[in-house]
């Protein structure tokens, strides 16, 4: 850190707790123009807020977002280990953008990106609920995508 007074750097003679132990206190000084300062370092939560589409905040979980992957994997094949790896890929991706907050559409893509690699099968039910189909028939169109896409890359 530098000095307020000349912008020279200075050093720290001195640190302890402070504010029960929520902040460390540091007692500096200039090495040029030897003024004596404090600075305290303080811990600043990264709070994320998930946006809903009807405009409603509520505080990122970890478990929300595993319980709608997990929905969409139900009855698929896969490992526990495999799954908390999927979970924090997409926690990653989230965690990357570092956003204070963060529409639920935006994690339904980055969801949808990563679930696509994992499982077809769940990747569609996730779509089909993301997208909010109305009719089968939206629901069928996706799946038919899908399906050419599977049949031109293999
Ligand atoms: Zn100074």
């Amino acid at each position: 850190m530098r000095c307020p007074i000349c912008q020279n750097t200075t050093k720290v003679t001195n640190s302890r707790g402070a504010d029960q132990g929520k902040a460390i206190r540091r007692r500096r000084l200039c090495v040029s123009c030897k003024r004596r300062f404090t600075t305290y370092e303080r811990i600043e939560l990264l709070g994320l807020d998930v946006e809903k589409r009807n405009g409603a905040r509520e505080p990122y979980y970890r478990h929300k977002l595993e319980l709608g992957i997990r929905k969409a994997l139900e009855k698929r094949p896969f490992t526990e280990d495999q799954f908390q790896k999927l979970v924090s890929s997409v926690e990653n991706e989230i965690f990357n953008l570092e956003k204070d907050t963060i529409g639920s559409d935006q994690i339904g893509k980055i969801v949808l990106s990563h679930l696509k690699e994992f499982d077809k099968v769940a990747y569609i039910r996730f779509a089909s609920v993301y997208r909010n189909f109305r009719s089968p028939r939206a629901f069928e169109r996706e799946a038919q995508k899908l399906e050419q896409q599977t049949t031109k890359s293999s």
